[in-house]
């Protein structure tokens, strides 16, 4: 795994940063789990191959995955990267979700 965390805004320095203090005030009281460290829109990762070719492989191959992580320094205002990763992650066998006729949800539009 190439992981690398940057902890300063690379135009000023600055540590601080918009989100994580979100983050951490948010889990200061008691509304975030203690494990959370990114909001997840803030979070990008996956495979980094189309669908076609990943189907193909078998169960077991390695195959590359990536993780990102952006937030907004306070003092400036630049959005960069917290969090650039990239590793590899096993193929599984994937579970096919069956659905069965008549059991469907329906969609509420109350
Ligand atoms: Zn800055």
């Amino acid at each position: 795994m190439n992981k690398q965390e940057v902890s300063q805004c690379p135009c000023c320095q600055s540590e601080e940063r918009f989100f994580e203090n979100l983050v951490r005030e948010l889990k200061e009281k008691k509304l975030l789990p203690e494990h959370i460290i990114h909001f997840d829109f803030q979070v990008r990762e996956g495979i980094p191959l189309p669908p076609q070719s990943v189907a193909i492989q078998p169960a077991g191959t390695k195959l590359p995955f990536f993780k990102t992580a952006w937030d907004i320094c306070c003092k400036c205002g630049c959005m960069y990267s917290v969090l650039v990763s990239l590793g590899e992650v096993a193929k599984t066998v994937e579970v096919v979700k069956l659905v069965l006729p008549n059991t469907q949800q329906r969609i509420s539009k109350d």
